[in-house]
């Protein structure tokens, strides 16, 4: 059975692959489905990552009280929106 696991963002539950995998790179957060280490599930979705920014939520489920810089992961999002909204 496939993983479920919690958006940081909204917070509600979801199947692995309905979600991205957030990982820190330095200071920066990336998208990284395989790299080893503690990662953040977000939905693509712009509305998940803005919550997740304001509740602090990526240094929670890293676990650090680092703060992130989220652009490579906004774009990444807002590429897959336009992506989506084209079809
Ligand atoms: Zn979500």
């Amino acid at each position: 059975m496939e993983p479920v696991r919690t958006c940081v963002g909204c917070r509600q539950r979801a199947k692995q692959h309905e979600l991205l995998r957030v990982i820190a790179q330095g200071e920066n957060l990336v998208i990284d489905r395989l790299a080893a280490g503690r990662g953040a599930w977000i939905h693509q979705s712009k509305n998940c990552l803005e919550l997740a920014i304001t509740r602090f939520a990526f240094s929670r489920a890293l676990r650090t009280k680092k703060q992130f810089d989220t652009a490579a992961v906004a774009v990444h999002i807002e590429q897959a929106e336009t992506m989506l909204a084209q079809k």
